[in-house]
């Protein structure tokens, strides 16, 4: 079923946070800092009444995680990781931890997570800005220096062979709302909500009680596809429409590859947001549906289940899972969008 292009949507998060309530001491005003981190605009959003300071460890905990995982910081574990010639790198427990993860989840993704596409991310400069299409060559010779089996993982440390690079950017800012929620959470904060770029948890509900709401948006526009009613669970979102570059044919080109081809995943999907318990989960299977397509995303629904999503197909159609079924809202312009449920 066709809808009219400008309706098509690409879906960012935003935040309804203006309607959360009653904090007894800043008289309703939740306290919050934005800070830019992991290459993106980061939101932490408190409702409790602890101290201030709370803000800045979580923003510092942040930039931790950056050092450890940025590909471009030469002082980063994936940096030394990236340039140690085949020669084992001892890595930190959260970095093993999100290698490991990663790794489970290519599996059960069937090879669709997989974090050592780097070198073809470089060829289409989605690493530099400077995009191109890269020649069939360029991209076997690329494809070549790929492969998570060639990724040896200790306990502590890490190699693998010469010339491959890993990029943790799938899984990276999902796994660091988990740890920052964990931190926030240690630190007495009970109702929050962490927004780092498109990966988005809630920590408790408002502080009335009532859910948070999530706008699941279309970004051209600006405006608000629907809203997603979520306490205790993170949200993240997948797409192509906000990091791509056009060719001269007018096509679009996403920064989400599929490993498969080492070209940008073309499986019919313009969105997928996922919802569940875990961050890092969310990330992981974001970016793995948004490669795999709408059947594909069923079968791991139907095996492993565990997360609830939305996909947003190319013609527009919208498919829940069965647990989201009653928490998402479609807004009053969508709402005669085709909506199917999946069970
Ligand atoms: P974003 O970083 O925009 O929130 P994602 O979580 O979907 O989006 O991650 C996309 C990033 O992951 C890309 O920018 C790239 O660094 C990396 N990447 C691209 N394709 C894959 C893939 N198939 N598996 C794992 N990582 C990928
Ligand atoms: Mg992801």
């Amino acid at each position: 079923m066709k809808i009219p292009k400008f309706f098509i949507p690409a879906v960012v998060l935003a935040l309804f946070l203006a309607g959360c309530s009653s904090d007894t001491s800043r008289k309703g005003e939740p306290m919050k800092k934005d800070f830019f981190a992991m290459d993106t605009y980061n939101t932490v959003t408190i409702y409790d009444d602890v101290p201030e300071s709370v803000l800045d460890v979580a923003e510092k905990r942040m930039e931790e995680l950056e050092s450890l995982w940025s590909v471009t910081d030469k002082d980063s574990e994936v940096y030394a990781v990236n340039h140690a010639n085949g020669e084992p790198v001892t890595i930190s427990e959260e970095t093993a931890e999100l290698i490991q993860f990663s790794l489970d989840m290519a599996e059960k993704t069937e090879g669709a997570l997989d974090i050592s596409l780097y070198p073809v991310l470089t060829a289409w400069g989605f690493t530099t800005g400077k995009t191109q299409i890269p020649s069939e060559e360029t991209l076997a010779e690329k494809m070549e220096l790929t492969g998570l089996e060639k990724i040896f993982l200790s306990e502590d440390s890490l190699s693998m062979q010469p010339d491959m690079q890993i990029d943790l950017g799938a899984v990276a800012k999902g796994y660091a709302c988990d740890l920052l929620a964990q931190q926030l959470k240690g630190d007495g904060v009970t109702s929050a909500i962490l927004s780092l770029g498109g990966s988005v948890c809630a920590i408790g509900s408002k502080p009335d009680g009532n859910d948070f709401k999530i706008s699941v948006q279309n970004p051209e526009y600006g405006d608000s596809l629907g809203l997603l009613s979520i306490s205790d669970s993170c949200v993240v979102t997948s797409g192509a429409y906000e990091r791509y570059f056009e060719g001269e044919n007018g096509k679009r080109y996403g920064h989400i590859l599929s490993p498969s081809t080492g070209r940008p995943a073309e499986s019919g999907l313009v969105s997928v947001t996922v919802v569940g318990k875990e961050g890092k989960l969310c990330d992981a299977l974001s970016t793995a549906f948004f490669v795999m397509g709408l059947s594909a995303t069923e079968e791991y629904f139907r095996t492993y289940g565990g997360i609830d999503f939305l996909l947003i197909t190319e013609d527009g159609e919208i498919y829940l899972s069965d647990g989201l079924k009653d928490k998402f809202t479609l807004s009053e312009t969508y709402k005669n969008l085709p909506l199917y449920v999946m069970k």
